[in-house]
């Protein structure tokens, strides 16, 4: 059977970039490794939509977003975090660790924090000097406007620092136009790689925060990072097998070029979501993002058993829900290399593994409702 991957992460790798992870191992000192550096962290500037520098951190998403915390948090000082999700979980987590004073504003499974919340949020407390959120809440599906929440947070003298793993290579994100101080993104999403490098960029105004804050950490320390990427180098030991695949991912989307690719994704999505409601189910999120559809578990369904049968029996690999969610939504990803032919499979294997398990449903309504979306969709 051939395994087919659909999590939000790990995700598909393209062929071209699994042949060089195949290839042997070089020194990171090499001029050529540095050349490598160099190119990646210009595409990176690329794909972030910015013109500051875009470092290369050798650990997964998550150590770019306590890099994010430490580098611009003193500890005591305050941070509005916007959650909606699990990922929202993890900056709480992580703001805990570093002793910040959060000011929490949250908004249940399946919701988005509106910029209305984040505005008065941040004019009942003056003194914030950071605020946290999620550009693709990977856990419910839910995408938030962090364009509105840039304009915002602009007018202050705090920074906006994004989580932008899954999102970023999804989904329109414009770091330097929308006013994002702290971008940080991770390899295994829709950058079409495999675990294992973080991304984290700052702004001008988040630079002027770091150099006024002591230094709270030794391996995360972006102003090492910055340092070195001077000379198209890196503080520590890369995973520079890693970053010399990365490249070949990143010279995919340079390729097809980053509109085009939003647009691919934002065309899928509309199509899934048609698809999963002609199949009588609903869409869990309400402000849906292209990443991934997170389809709710219809009443009477068990479903980490779906789950399970998708894969067992047709290869397909999706998501169960994580914490409280799970068995009550599946997590379908359509980022990073995907075509609508990729997710139409796995909607039909989804109306196929339901209809033998005794779903009402008309067999290829999924289907169809897909194509009719996707040939009208801009
Ligand atoms: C996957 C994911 C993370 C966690 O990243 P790791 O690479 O597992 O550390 C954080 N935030 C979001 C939005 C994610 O999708």
């Amino acid at each position: 059977m051939k395994p087919r991957l659909f999590t939000p992460g790990p995700t598909t790798v393209p062929e071209e970039t699994l042949l060089e992870l195949a290839k042997p191992v070089t020194y990171h000192r090499a001029a050529e490794a540095k050349a490598i550096l160099a190119e990646v962290s210009e595409d990176l500037k690329y794909v972030f939509q910015t013109a500051q520098p875009v470092f290369t951190l050798t650990c997964s998403g998550t150590g770019g977003m306590e890099a994010a915390v430490s580098n611009t948090l003193a500890a005591g000082e305050k941070a509005i975090l916007c959650t909606a999700g699990r990922w929202g979980e993890r900056w709480r987590g992580i703001l805990k660790a570093f002793a910040a004073n959060i000011v929490t504003v949250e908004v249940p499974y399946g919701k988005a924090v509106t910029p209305e919340m984040l505005s008065q949020s941040l004019t009942a407390n003056p003194d914030t000097k950071v605020v946290f959120t999620t550009l693709s809440e990977t856990s419910t599906g839910v995408g938030h406007d962090l364009e509105a929440f840039g304009k915002i947070v602009a007018k202050t003298d705090s920074l906006l620092a994004v989580d932008g793993i899954s999102g970023v290579g999804a989904m329109e994100c414009k770091m330097d136009a929308w006013s994002l101080d702290v971008v940080v993104t991770g390899s295994q999403k829709a950058l079409m790689m495999p675990p294992g490098l973080a991304f984290v960029s700052a702004s001008d105004k988040a630079w002027k925060k770091i150099d006024a804050t002591a230094p709270r950490g030794f391996y995360l320390d972006l102003r090492r990072y910055r340092k070195s990427l001077l000379e198209s180098d890196t503080p520590f030991t890369p995973g520079n097998t890693l970053i010399k695949a990365q490249r070949v991912s990143l010279k995919k989307i340079r390729t097809e070029g980053i509109e085009n690719l939003w647009a691919r994704h934002t065309k899928i999505a509309i199509a899934c979501r048609a698809g999963v409601e002609a199949m009588g189910l609903t869409v869990f999120a309400e402000r849906p993002n292209s990443a991934l559809t997170v389809i709710a578990v219809p009443q009477g369904v068990d479903g980490t058993a779906v789950l399970k049968t998708l894969e067992k029996k047709y290869g397909y690999k999706l998501a169960d829900g994580q914490d409280t969610l799970k068995g009550h939504i599946w997590r379908l990803s359509h980022m990073g290399y995907m075509d609508a032919f990729d997710v139409l499979g796995a909607l039909s294997a989804l109306e196929l593994v339901l209809l033998e398990s005794g779903f009402k449903l008309e067999a290829g309504a999924g289907v169809a409702a897909f194509q009719k979306a996707y040939a009208t969709a801009q």
